[in-house]
């Protein structure tokens, strides 16, 4: 659904211009030492089963701890990484450190009676184009000793616009390899759903667009129609369905209804550090 447009549209005065402009240099010429000095972290945020409810996985989502600006999100950073190629080293580091943290719940999970949980790391179109990238995720999970099936990347579907066979030849073999590959933000780009079949692709992340249209009760008719038909497609191509962003029951509910497999938002948890994730687990175990 297309975000309404006008209304309250300001301008920043020069001043405000130059100021951002400073703070997006600096942040950028500061990137790779941060990189050096450990300032990322991950937090994770878990993916539940809508029939069930229990943690499914959990999808890492880095942050920069600024010495200066404090916790900076990724739209912050990400960017300004993808613009500069620094992305390529940052995002190696985050699929060591999620596949690590991911293998470390695997260890514990035997006594503790919770399912192995799954890791969602997200991949930009930068790191999708760089010819080191199934040698890299071949050689994590080799020394962490993940299995591959308990590994999805996730891509937008922005950043598969056009792909062809050279782009798509790395996904299609880490999926033959049994690793995941998730269509992140799915239903914002303009990509032709025939085109899905032709993607090694085996999940589908509902943009939370579509979640938001399920805050009413019953919802509008149109909204549930898109996402029936969405989740009819994708289950005829044996796709899963994970929707982004559900904040409440309602939503939760409806969407379950609908069919969707598994679902991410605050109402369940908000992204948080990993032992978090281990107590939820372990909560839902019994
Ligand atoms: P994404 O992959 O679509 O991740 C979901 C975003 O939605 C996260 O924002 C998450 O905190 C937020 N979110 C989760 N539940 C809710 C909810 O119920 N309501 C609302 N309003 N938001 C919710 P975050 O952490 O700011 O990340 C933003 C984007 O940055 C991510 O979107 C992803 O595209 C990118 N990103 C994050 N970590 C990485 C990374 O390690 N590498 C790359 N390349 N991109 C990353
Ligand atoms: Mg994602
Ligand atoms: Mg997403
Ligand atoms: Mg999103």
């Amino acid at each position: 659904r297309a975000k309404s447009a006008g209304g309250n549209r300001f301008e920043f005065s020069d001043a405000e211009a130059d100021a951002r402009a400073i703070t997006r240099h600096g942040l950028t010429t500061a990137l790779p030492a941060a990189l050096e000095r450990g300032e990322f972290f991950i937090e994770y945020q878990p993916l539940v089963h809508l029939g069930d409810g229990r943690v499914h996985g959990a999808e890492a989502l880095v942050r920069w701890s600024h010495p200066q600006h404090g916790v900076l999100g990724p739209d912050h950073f990400i960017p300004l990484a993808e613009h500069t190629g620094l992305i390529v080293p940052l995002g190696r580091w985050v699929l060591q450190e999620a596949v690590r943290q991911a293998r470390s719940w695997h260890e514990q999970a035997g006594p503790d009676g919770f399912a192995p949980l799954r890791i969602n790391v997200n991949l930009s179109p930068t790191q999708l184009h760089h010819p080191g990238l199934v040698a890299d995720t071949v050689d994590v999970l080799e020394r962490s000793g993940l299995p591959p099936g308990a590994l999805c990347l996730e891509v937008t579907e922005s950043g598969l616009i056009g792909a062809d066979e050279d782009l798509l030849k790395p996904l299609r073999q880490l999926a033959e390899m049994g690793v995941d590959i998730a269509l992140d933000d799915f239903g914002t780009g303009y990509s032709n759903l025939a085109n899905l079949r032709r993607l090694p692709v085996s999940v589908l992340k509902l943009d939370r667009s579509f979640t938001q249209g399920m805050q009413q009760h019953p919802a509008d008719p149109f909204d549930r129609k898109i996402v029936e038909g969405i989740v009819s497609l994708a289950h005829s191509l044996e796709l899963a369905v994970t929707v982004e962003g559900v904040e409440t029951g309602v939503q939760a509910e409806q969407l379950r209804e609908l069919g969707c497999d598994t679902a991410q938002g605050w109402y369940y948890a908000r992204p948080g550090p990993p032992d978090r994730l281990h107590r939820l687990s372990l909560a839902d175990a019994v």
